[in-house]
């Protein structure tokens, strides 16, 4: 049965709207978030302009992983993960979290986590070049947590 309260299990990402939870973990504009009805968690990270668009990724290992993981390099390695799995996650979006994420992209073209699926290669080079946490390769936390 689908939590009416964060759409676990089977939504791959929350756009925006991300519920109210339980925070077990915080960092800088990351945390990991257990839904109250469900227990599901969940990997959010905040985006720009001024750090006010939330999303939210499924996290499945252990609580503490995503605090081992956070704690390898200050939240760059999960900042990135939850960066490329919302780029994996990009074509099953449902409506609503597809919908948000287009009013994202109206608000702050670049910021969207999704910008590389509909700007052009110079944009991203752009972007990429200025910034080195996105345009990586999704990181293997399995590897990381050996
Ligand atoms: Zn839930």
């Amino acid at each position: 049965m689908t939590c009416e309260t964060c759409g676990s299990p089977g939504r791959a990402a929350i756009c925006l709207d991300v519920p109210k939870m339980d925070v077990l973990h915080a960092g800088n504009f990351l945390s990991l978030e257990q839904c109250n009805d469900c227990s599901y968690l969940w990997a959010t990270a905040l985006y720009e302009p001024f750090a006010s668009f939330k999303y939210a990724v499924p996290w499945e290992k252990p609580p503490e992983d995503w605090h081992k993981i956070y704690g390898l390099d200050d939240g760059r390695t999960m900042a990135l993960w939850i960066d490329r799995t919302l780029i994996n996650a990009y074509p099953v979006l449902q409506p609503k979290d597809s919908a948000n994420a287009g009013l994202h992209r109206q608000r702050a073209y670049s910021a969207s986590p999704f910008f590389e699926m509909y700007a052009t290669p110079q944009e991203v080079a752009q972007l990429y070049g200025q910034n080195n946490i996105r345009g990586r390769g999704l990181p293997d936390l399995n590897l990381l947590l050996k």
